[in-house]
């Protein structure tokens, strides 16, 4: 049993987003009915909807930073009643048995969790359908509590481009004392400044954009280095217990591996794919430098960073804009102009 819900889908690399009748599955027992009411644009959703990963399904229905209110709930459902506030991030599903799934790290799942969309369900093999949508049904167990006190259009962001950051933060042990380096200015990276700085770390940011230095010392950075000048770059040696690189593109870690201190980690949360420029143990040996990568963040990791948020009102920097300005929106996203975050009123749907 299914039904149609209005949605915009990518058809092909190539064309632009349209129209897009998607078909949902009826309610099951444990699942929530949502309305969807905003969603967040994620650099994701452009790589999925131009191929760039090599693994699309189409027609895509994108966007994984969903916030909506519950419209009905399957008989079993015992945390959510109609009305409330909620929120749907990157995955749906996970196998919930294996070593990842038991120790709440659902996005690790050795089954592959189910992506929010883009993936064939692991119940009934129905193609699931991202939040450029009107309505999505997805299990309980992966519906997140949204905190009422933020703005909630705002919100949306943290539920792909906050968790992916704020997991390294708390992996990592990021606390009052630490040093922290965010490497790109987008998306991922303006909420690593707030976390990293809501967590009381020192937070300095790498960026090509010298007219994005302004709104990083607002976002809470205190330092802002331009990597394309030397000088600057060498003036941060040995510093950083952890660099956060959300760079979506392949690019050189050799600049960035001497700033990190003794001990000090690089994760790639940006890249998804090859690294093209070799790198040179030289500049990890000395000062026992790791390079890591991480994938968004467990369910009760997310509930954690939403409720932190909640308590220390964080939320995106968006603008706003409507279903049929996608398209222009992608095009925006790949020359870098976005402050910070587009979110979609699915009211114009
Ligand atoms: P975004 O909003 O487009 O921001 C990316 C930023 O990276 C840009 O604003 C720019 O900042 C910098 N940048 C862009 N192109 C660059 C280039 N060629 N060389 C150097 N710097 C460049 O993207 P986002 O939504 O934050 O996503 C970032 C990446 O994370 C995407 O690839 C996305 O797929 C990935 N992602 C991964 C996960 C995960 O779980 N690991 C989750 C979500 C997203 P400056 O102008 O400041 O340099
Ligand atoms: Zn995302």
């Amino acid at each position: 049993m299914t039904f149609q819900v209005k949605s915009f889908a990518a058809y092909n690399n190539h064309s632009p987003l349209a129209p897009f009748l998607a078909q949902r599955r009826a309610l099951r027992p444990n699942d929530v009915d949502i309305e969807i009411l905003y969603c967040g644009v994620c650099h994701s959703d452009l790589h999925q909807a131009r191929n760039d990963w090599g693994w699309a399904n189409y027609p895509i229905v994108p966007g994984h930073e969903i916030v909506g209110r519950v419209k009905a709930v399957g008989e079993q459902v015992a945390r959510f009643k109609v009305g409330d506030l909620v929120g749907v991030g990157c995955m749906v599903d996970s196998c919930g048995h294996c070593h990842a799934c038991t120790h709440h790290l659902e996005q690790y799942c050795e089954e592959g969790m189910t992506q929010t969309y883009n993936t064939p369900d692991r119940r009934d093999g129905l193609m699931t359908y991202g939040g450029y949508s009107e309505r999505i049904i997805v299990t309980e167990n992966f519906v997140l509590r949204v905190p009422e006190n933020l703005d909630t259009k705002a919100v949306a962001p943290l539920l792909c481009a906050g968790i992916t950051v704020w997991s390294p933060l708390r992996h990592w042990n990021i606390s009052k004392g630490s040093k922290v380096a965010v490497v790109g200015l987008g998306g991922l990276g303006h909420m690593a400044i707030k976390l990293a700085k809501a967590l009381g770390a020192e937070v300095t940011l790498f960026s090509r954009s010298p007219n994005k230095a302004a709104d990083a010392y607002r976002l809470g950075a205190d330092k802002v280095v331009l990597s394309t000048d030397d000088a600057q770059m060498q003036s941060v040696t040995n510093q950083f217990n952890l660099i956060i690189d959300t760079v979506p593109y392949t690019h050189d870690l050799k600049p960035y591996l001497p700033t990190l201190a003794l001990d000090g980690t690089l994760v790639m949360v940006g890249l998804v794919g090859e690294l093209e420029e070799p790198i040179n143990t030289v500049l990890m040996q000395p000062g026992r430098r790791s390079i890591a990568a991480s994938m968004i963040g467990g369910i009760q990791e997310t509930q954690e960073m939403l409720d932190f948020c909640g308590e220390h009102g964080i939320v995106s920097d968006v603008e706003m804009i409507d279903m049929q300005s996608i398209n222009d929106a992608f095009v925006r996203m790949e020359k870098g102009d976005v402050k910070y975050r587009f979110v979609i009123d699915m009211a114009t749907l």
